[in-house]
């Protein structure tokens, strides 16, 4: 079995649902059309044609009301409540999979409400153990620009690779808004991004600069990241446009690659 699940990952508004929806229209048009999850309870509108839709299944309205929750609560019980029927819906997937070039996951839109619940992990490995899943991260490239604001969110990834252990690309979406070029430059040179840490901590009026403790920190955290870093596969894409869409895919291939050689 090679064909791989894309789960989308990322913070509020990164753009995952955009995301799958140009992935979708991308693989009708170049390959053949993907079979796709959605599992934001959440969600008003999905912009693409789920298979299986969370919502379909449980009600996350009706959660909130009868339990008493608030918006997080109400979508990981809206979780734990489609993780009791994980084996029914793998089943449908693992079937499907075969008839089709990709499976695509949509998360909700908090992440930690995905990441850190216990049915969260719980659909994360079911699924990892039915077929090749790799993690797409997808990151809002203009919000990340500030070395500082950079840094916090690759330790995000970092530990959702860590907490997953599954095959990871990071994805710098909206570059018809502001080009990853720095991004790709901090990553591959430590120097660079040494460089800009501490152009921000001698900018006085930078309310992100910061402290002698701070500064330490930050230069640790770094070398932990180079270490991550070298095990990536990053893209940069806008879901808006469609640029990188095709080298998003070449990535995924090469990590299923890694995942065949792995098992
Ligand atoms: P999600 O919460 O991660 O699912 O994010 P959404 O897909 O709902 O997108 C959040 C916002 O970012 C929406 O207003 C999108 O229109 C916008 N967005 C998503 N992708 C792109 C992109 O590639 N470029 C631009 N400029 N905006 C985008
Ligand atoms: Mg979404």
């Amino acid at each position: 079995m090679t064909t791989p699940a894309v789960v989308c990952i990322g913070m509020a508004g990164s753009g995952k649902t955009t995301f799958m929806q140009r992935l979708n229209s991308h693989l009708h048009a170049v390959d053949s059309p993907p079979y796709i999850l959605n599992l934001d309870p959440a969600v008003l509108n999905v912009p693409y044609a789920a298979n299986i839709d969370i919502r379909d299944s449980v009600n996350y309205k009706e959660v909130m009301k009868q339990y008493n929750l608030g918006p997080n609560g109400a979508i990981i019980t809206a979780l734990n409540l489609f993780a009791t029927k994980i084996d029914q819906v793998l089943g449908i997937v693992e079937q499907r999979a075969k008839s089709v070039s990709h499976v695509l996951i949509d998360t909700p839109g908090q992440i930690e409400c995905f990441v850190w619940s216990a049915s969260g992990a719980i659909l994360l490995d079911a699924l990892a153990s039915a077929i090749p899943t790799v993690i797409a991260y997808i990151v809002d490239t203009p919000r990340t620009t500030s070395p500082a604001t950079f840094m916090s969110n690759m330790l995000y990834a970092c530990s959702i690779l860590y907490k997953t252990k599954l095959p990871l690309i990071i994805v710098f979406n909206k570059t018809d808004v502001a080009d990853a070029q720095f991004a790709t430059e901090w990553m591959t040179d430590f120097e660079s991004f040494q460089a800009a840490l501490k152009a921000l901590d001698e900018d006085e009026n930078n309310p992100e600069g910061g402290s002698g403790y701070m500064n330490s920190l930050m230069n640790s955290m770094s070398l932990v990241l180079e270490e991550f870093y070298r095990h990536l596969d990053v893209v940069s894409v806008s879901a808006y446009t469609g640029a990188g869409m095709n080298d998003f895919l070449e990535a995924v291939d090469r990590k299923v690659e890694e995942f065949n050689t792995d098992y």
